[in-house]
């Protein structure tokens, strides 16, 4: 069974996503029609990544531009909480292969910035929602 996720991290995690939401949407639009990736910092701020896959269905980042982001991001003094991307064309709910992901990464959180809004994800025994807020017309706007 998965353990509940406490109210307080959900708070938390919405709150991030909140403050990250200008970003995101502006990567995503970016990347349209292919999918967005980065990674959330405790901050708020965003650190883009280049999806290599160069699709609209899924991501691919290399070990080396990953290892690479979090050398920069500790040089800034900040800290990687979360990797997210985007759907351009669906919701923001995990597809398969992302659940399959998020299982070789068990407590780690994921965003997904879908049509509907931006969710955050985790697997830890089971798929777990960690929150979600609504794009508001102004940000949708971006
Ligand atoms: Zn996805």
């Amino acid at each position: 069974m998965p353990i509940a996720v406490a109210d307080e991290f959900v708070a938390v995690a919405e709150t991030l996503m909140v403050e990250a939401a200008p970003a995101l949407v502006a990567h995503r639009n970016d990347s349209y029609p292919h999918e967005a990736v980065g990674i959330v910092c405790s901050d708020g701020s965003t650190y883009p990544l280049i999806n290599q896959a160069r699709s609209g269905h899924r991501f691919e980042v290399s070990e080396v531009l990953v290892q690479e982001a979090i050398t920069i991001l500790s040089e800034r003094g900040l800290q990687p909480v979360a990797v997210y991307h985007s759907h351009p064309e669906s919701v923001s709910g995990p597809s398969n292969r992302d659940i399959s992901m998020m299982q070789h990464m068990p407590g780690a959180l994921s965003i997904i910035v879908g049509k509907d809004g931006i969710a955050a994800w985790l697997w830890n025994d089971g798929l777990q929602s960690v929150g979600k807020v609504q794009l508001p017309e102004r940000v949708e706007a971006v």
